[in-house]
């Protein structure tokens, strides 16, 4: 199977390297000419708690360069979904195939303009990896990966793209309500990522404070609160206990989530597509949901003054 990965950055390097493992033949494509022309150049750099390898790669940040594709796997920022696949649209066929593992609410819907839904893959994973710098990445720890085509479908494809997975390591299961599993996704990041990027915290001294188990469990009920007014399954519970998990010391380590490091670098963050469609979707439903929306706008704020914020007396 030809599969292209579009926005070869942390993950989707990972997941390049995965099917690579699987012997398919696997074509990197990413807007970052710097980033795309080390890995031409030297190969792509791995590391992980394995050692460190190098990875030779078909890398291109010319949409020329693609050619046919079987599956195109959607790796760049939620923000940037319409972006990747407005630049892949002419490449996309009766058979071809797109999957999202990205966060955040709304990627399907993007997808689904240029895509029909029996072509649709899409999940959620929890394999953490950062992007160190041009064509450099570090594979951290396990997880698990859960994915089905959003119709339903069990296509040969589907089955073909969990074996390539669970063959080089990345644990893989057909999903049975990928919508549940996005919403708690959201959910999850909606609390945790927010909350370590506004206090500046690594997960773990996060989870240090009562304070912040409350706001946690506030964000995720008012999340709950518009899942169900929506008819969408959501086990809170569920979500709370992932949190806790992450918050031990044990599980997260030195983890700084994706959103503080965006912050740390001046970058736009996902927050338009996890708390803003959250807080756009209870404005639709007519509810209220505070903590959030204040979370939402705290980010905003931010974002907006990155040049401005003040980091010392000096
Ligand atoms: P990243 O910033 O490392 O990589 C995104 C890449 O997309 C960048 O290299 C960027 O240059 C590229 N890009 C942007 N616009 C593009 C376009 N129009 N066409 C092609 N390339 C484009 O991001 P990431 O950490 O790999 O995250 C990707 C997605 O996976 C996000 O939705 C994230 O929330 C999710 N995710 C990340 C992790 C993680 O540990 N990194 C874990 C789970 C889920």
């Amino acid at each position: 199977m030809k599969i292209t990965i579009i926005g070869a950055g942390a993950m989707g390097c990972r997941f390049g390297v995965a099917f690579k493992e699987a012997s398919q033949e696997v074509c990197l494509y990413d807007i970052w000419e710097e980033h795309i022309n080390k890995i031409k150049e030297n190969g792509l750099k791995v590391y992980s708690e394995e050692g460190t390898k190098i990875y030779n790669f078909n890398a291109t940040s010319n949409i020329d360069e693609i050619g046919e594709t079987d599956c195109f796997f959607i790796f760049t920022k939620s923000i940037h979904t319409e972006s990747a696949m407005e630049s892949i649209k002419a490449l996309i066929r009766e058979n071809t195939t797109v999957a999202s593992l990205q966060n955040g609410l709304g990627n399907i819907e993007i997808i689904n303009k240029y895509v029909d839904k029996n072509k649709i893959l899409a999940g959620v994973t929890n394999y953490a990896t950062d992007l160190l710098g041009p064509g450099e990445i570090e594979a951290k720890g396990s997880g698990i990966t859960k994915i089905m085509n959003i119709e339903g479908y069990n296509s040969e494809t589907l089955n073909s793209i969990v074996n390539y997975l669970n063959n080089s390591g990345i644990n893989t299961e057909i999903t049975e309500d990928v919508i549940k599993e996005i919403w708690q996704k959201v959910a999850f990041n909606a609390a945790l990522n927010t909350m370590t990027a506004l206090t500046r915290l690594r997960v773990a001294d996060l989870g240090n404070t009562e304070e912040s188990k409350e706001l946690i469990e506030f964000i995720v009920s008012e999340i709950n609160l518009l899942a169900s007014k929506k008819g969408i399954p959501f086990d809170k519970e569920e979500v709370l206990s992932t949190i806790n998990c992450m918050l031990a010391p044990e599980m997260s380590g030195e983890h700084i989530t994706s959103m503080l490091q965006d912050f740390l670098k001046n970058n736009k963050t996902e927050i338009d597509t996890i708390t803003g469609k959250i807080v756009e979707q209870a404005e639709k439903e007519g509810i209220s949901l505070p903590y959030n929306k204040t979370i939402y706008s705290l980010i905003k704020i931010i974002e907006k003054n990155y040049q401005k914020q003040i980091n010392s007396l000096k």
